[in-house]
């Protein structure tokens, strides 16, 4: 688990590195994303800061949650329909979602994405980062149909 200062600090740094302003919410904001510790909504995320943060709008979680991905800090799941969904976990690995109640699980397994991302890179995208998504449903669900 990291340390709140540690997170602020990391932030900070990559916000300054791009001249962009650093601001209390934004720094509320990424550390109630890594203090849930899971998958999170922006509205999820909403209700942990405005405790702290009065003021704090649903635009403006989902816009710092969307620039923690660009700085590297916070990763969007690509989880299908349904709010985006953002993972304070960066490393690389993939996620199963339930068809039926949304849910996201985090999966370690070693697959080679970079000849997906190079042929993406070929194609003139900016590829930032690739990952499997497994579709079904999970064991609670599967266990009730
Ligand atoms: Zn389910
Ligand atoms: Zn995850």
């Amino acid at each position: 688990m990291t340390g709140a200062s540690q997170l602020d600090t990391r932030l900070t740094e990559a916000l300054r590195e791009r001249g962009n302003r650093v601001t209390p919410q934004r720094l509320a904001i990424n550390r109630a994303l890594h203090r849930l510790g899971r998958h999170a909504t922006a509205e999820e995320v909403l209700r942990r800061v405005s405790n702290r943060v009065p003021g704090v709008s649903l635009p403006t979680v989902y816009a710092t949650l969307e620039l923690l991905d660009e700085l590297g800090l916070a990763r969007r799941v690509t989880a299908g329909e349904g709010p985006a969904l953002f993972d304070p976990r960066t490393d690389p690995h993939h996620h199963a979602v339930c068809r039926r109640c949304g849910r996201v699980e985090d999966l370690d397994a070693p697959v080679r994405l970079d000849p997906a991302v190079r042929a993406a890179r070929g194609r003139g995208f900016r590829a930032a980062h690739a990952e499997v998504t497994v579709s079904g449903l999970c064991a609670r669900c599967a266990s009730k149909s």
